[in-house]
């Protein structure tokens, strides 16, 4: 079916995003393979990405951004970072341009902002958003790392874990309790912070070794009576739940579109596959097992991307419903782990090797239905929709 939700410009965007990634992520630049084993991006993908105009395309001009607001832009770095197999480097860009800066752009100061938009844009400062901690991720407002205020800091205490972008990050926005606790303040005693690389008491702990999103930093952050000063408050105090409520369908929109782009390339993948590969005389394609298995995954995945981009029209006209965000989290990410698996039953052992992207990109998939809220946090939003 076609697509109709991409303008030619946002199609210019595309040729000049996959040439970065032929260039500085799969070939002469790139190393994408030492980068899965060394388990992070280098900090200079996202300052060259910046230079390409990839970053920050919400950002206004006057700070040194491209000033469209137009989520378009957005969903075709992660779609064709999904579509070459290199979903992990897309992760951290995602999540530095769709999930942390309307953040910096909603809630900075005038102050704040000039001091952080343009190096945002730039790819100088790389960003992070920390809420799980380890003992606590989908319950957000049981949280446990408590900011105090002591004359112009905040003196900080608490870990958080599994944060993306976490070891490259020069700017994490960190949820922590300022309210004085208690059932009556569970969601209002919350704050966001942005803490910066070198402030006393933040300390980063270990790279997480992950089985998937291999070239994607994952890491613990700790706060030991770190300082943090009152002026990199985002937003008001005691309003941060609200602050990340209102971001959240945003963010489960960006996971719903990579999941159904990383389906699409995992069918494109397996189609080519099965048409040259041979068995009992004839091509694997060919028997009527994998073309039925093909066939439903196709049209399954064209009625998710469906969904998906009218959900796209609605963000931009400021009208995504949680509700419909969550919906598309959970469906396209349930779509994305059967068609992942059952490509790679298709590709027979070659599909259990990590030199095939199909490999590759079933490890990557798995955490789609964990991160951005469980799946089954989603039906709960939707059941709770329905008045239930
Ligand atoms: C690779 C990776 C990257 C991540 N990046 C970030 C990041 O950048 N920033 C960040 O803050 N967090 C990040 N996370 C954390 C992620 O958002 C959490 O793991 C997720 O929200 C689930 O929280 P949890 O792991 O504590 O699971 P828990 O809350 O312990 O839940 C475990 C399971 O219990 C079930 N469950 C929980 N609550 C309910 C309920 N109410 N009803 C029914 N079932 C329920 C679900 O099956 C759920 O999967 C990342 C995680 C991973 C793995």
């Amino acid at each position: 079916m076609r697509r109709t939700l991409f303008e030619d410009v946002h199609e210019d965007f595309r040729a000049s995003w996959r040439m970065f990634l032929a260039r500085e992520v799969l070939g002469e630049e790139g190393r994408y393979g030492e980068w899965e084993r060394a388990g992070i991006v280098p900090r200079e993908v996202f300052a060259r990405a910046g230079q390409g105009g990839f970053l920050g395309m919400a950002v206004p001009e006057r700070y040194g951004g491209a000033g469209t607001e137009d989520f378009r832009f957005n969903l075709v770095i992660g779609e064709e970072a999904q579509r070459v197999g290199v979903g992990s480097v897309g992760l951290g860009i995602t999540l530095h341009n769709d999930i942390c800066l309307p953040y910096f752009l909603r809630y900075c100061t005038e102050e704040q902002r000039e001091r952080w938009l343009s190096r945002i844009a730039s790819g100088e400062l790389i960003t992070a958003l920390a809420m799980t901690e380890p003992g606590m991720g989908s319950d957000l407002a049981a949280m446990s790392t408590r900011a105090r205020r002591e004359g112009d800091h905040y003196v900080v205490d608490g870990a958080k874990t599994f944060i993306t972008n976490g070891i490259n990050a020069d700017l994490v926005i960190v949820a922590v309790k300022t309210g004085a606790g208690g059932h009556q303040d569970r969601h209002r005693g919350i704050s966001l912070l942005v803490v910066e690389r070198g402030t006393e008491g933040f300390e980063r702990g270990r790279n997480l070794q992950k089985i998937g999103q291999h070239a994607q930093d994952t890491a613990e952050l700790s706060f030991m009576q770190a300082r943090v000063p009152v002026e990199n408050l985002l937003g008001q105090e005691g309003e941060g739940f609200r602050y990340l409520v209102s971001n959240l369908p945003q963010e489960r929109l960006s996971i719903a579109a990579a999941a159904v782009s990383a389906a699409e390339a995992a069918l494109e993948w397996t189609l080519g596959y099965v048409r040259e590969r041979q068995a009992f005389g004839q091509a694997i394609g060919s028997f009527q097992n994998s073309r039925f298995v093909l066939a439903q995954l196709h049209g399954e995945t064209q009625i998710a991307r469906t969904f998906v981009d009218r959900c796209a029209r609605a963000l931009n006209a400021g009208e995504l419903t949680p509700e419909d965000a969550a919906t598309a989290k959970w469906w396209t990410t349930e779509l994305q782990g059967r068609v992942l698996d059952r490509c790679l039953q298709l590709h027979g052992g070659y599909g259990y090797m990590l030199e095939y992207p199909i490999a590759r990109a079933y490890a990557d998939a798995r955490v789609t239905r964990i991160y951005g809220g469980a799946n089954e946090i989603m039906l709960e939003i939707v059941g709770r929709s329905l008045g239930l």
